[in-house]
């Protein structure tokens, strides 16, 4: 048995961290449905998971493990934006925070200075603001 789902399984892309996620959501779905007898849940639920299999299954490996890549840089620069603004949230009380009005950089400056001239670090404009 064991040796026939190795079988079937070869040249096949198989389980990565994306239908991982996606079986978890579709699961969620499932129990979402049950409790609330809506049936829209539990049809995007079974379509779902549907992908999730047709993806373990697919043939074209090259393609679902470049889902998979989008997949993570999607959730890595969620993370990394989740933590810069955990970090300003913890600032809070010392620095404001203003984005330069040309490139939109974010700028940190003292609270409590009054009117101040900031000069962007990146772009080198000068913008006046309240700190
Ligand atoms: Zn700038």
């Amino acid at each position: 048995m064991k040796q026939k789902l190795q079988h079937f399984m070869a040249g096949r892309y198989g389980a990565d961290q994306l239908s991982r996620v996606l079986m978890f959501v579709s699961l969620g779905l499932l129990l979402l449905s049950l409790f609330t007898r809506w049936h829209l849940f539990y049809l995007v639920a079974l379509v779902l998971l549907g992908y999730v299999y047709f993806r373990m299954f697919s043939r074209n490996v090259q393609k679902r493990y470049q889902e998979n890549q989008k997949f993570l840089n999607l959730r890595y620069r969620l993370a990394v934006k989740k933590d810069a603004q955990k970090k300003q949230w913890a600032q809070r009380d010392t620095y404001r925070f203003f984005k330069c009005p040309n490139c939109k950089q974010k700028v940190r400056v003292p609270k409590g200075k009054g009117k101040i001239c900031i000069t962007c670090p990146k772009c080198r404009i000068e913008f006046v603001r309240k700190s």
